[in-house]
């Protein structure tokens, strides 16, 4: 039994949405908001990648991982595409005063939990003039968190957990750089509740494989399922 952290947040959002997805196999189609945020990742995944740090080679990056699906009409997807120009433009700039070493991109990571293998992706891992890791977290949405939510964001701390356990990397600082906002926010790693998470995860794990999927209907509202769902409380 594997688990990802995709697996694990949406299993702990409603475990009867965790069956539709990976067990029943539904989709959910892809949408602009998405479409656009993937592109992003793909771009900046290829460029950091590459050898060269020019904002042509970061454009090239951008045309060459765009995708086009998700998008009402081919205006919308050409407004989205001169955003992402321009998010990236920007992120560029920023680039060149990093004073920091990239160490890792998509970096992945597997540890053993019990029974289970807990996997996951690391956007990209930097490594301080002294000697500190920094994990930092693409985020392409408009809303910028403040650094105590970061501090306490599961997906970070689900990836602090990975780099630690998986990569044997201990992380001094948790980033979540908010690219089409402009802002990085970054937060000191505190390691007290690691066990907590790491037995979350596993019981979240036993839970999967014993094929326990009750519906939790307090996602329901934010749920791409909830108009077709049986068990619904916001159709
Ligand atoms: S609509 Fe509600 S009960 Fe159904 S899968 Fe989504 S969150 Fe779960």
């Amino acid at each position: 039994m594997e688990i990802s952290f995709t697996r694990y947040r949406i299993y702990r959002e409603c475990p009867w949405k965790y069956r539709l997805l990976f067990v029943d196999g539904r989709r959910i189609p892809m949408t602009a908001k998405a479409s656009y945020g993937l592109s992003l990742h793909r771009a900046l995944e290829a460029w950091l990648r590459g050898g060269e740090r020019t904002l042509e080679s970061l454009f090239d990056a951008l045309k060459t991982q765009w995708l086009a699906t998700g998008y009402p009409d081919e205006d919308a997807e050409a407004r989205a595409y001169s955003k992402a120009e321009r998010v990236l433009t920007r992120f560029h700039g920023e680039e060149e005063s990093r004073r920091t070493r990239t160490v890792g991109v998509e970096k992945e990571f597997i540890w053993n939990s019990g029974a289970h293998q807990v996997r996951g992706m690391i956007d990209r891992i930097d490594q301080g003039p002294d000697g500190a890791y920094e994990l930092i977290d693409y985020k392409t949405g408009p809303g910028v968190p403040s650094p105590a939510e970061v501090a306490k964001d599961v997906q970070m701390r689900f990836y602090a957990l990975g780099a630690k356990r998986g990569l044997g990397l201990a992380p001094a600082t948790l980033t979540v750089d908010c690219i089409s906002a402009g802002e990085r926010v970054s937060a000191p790693y505190e390691s007290s509740s690691e066990e907590t998470l790491a037995a979350d995860i596993r019981a979240a794990a036993s839970g999967i494989e014993a094929g326990v999927f009750a519906a939790d209907t307090g996602y329901c509202a934010r749920c791409d399922f909830k108009k077709d769902c049986t068990y619904s409380v916001a159709k």
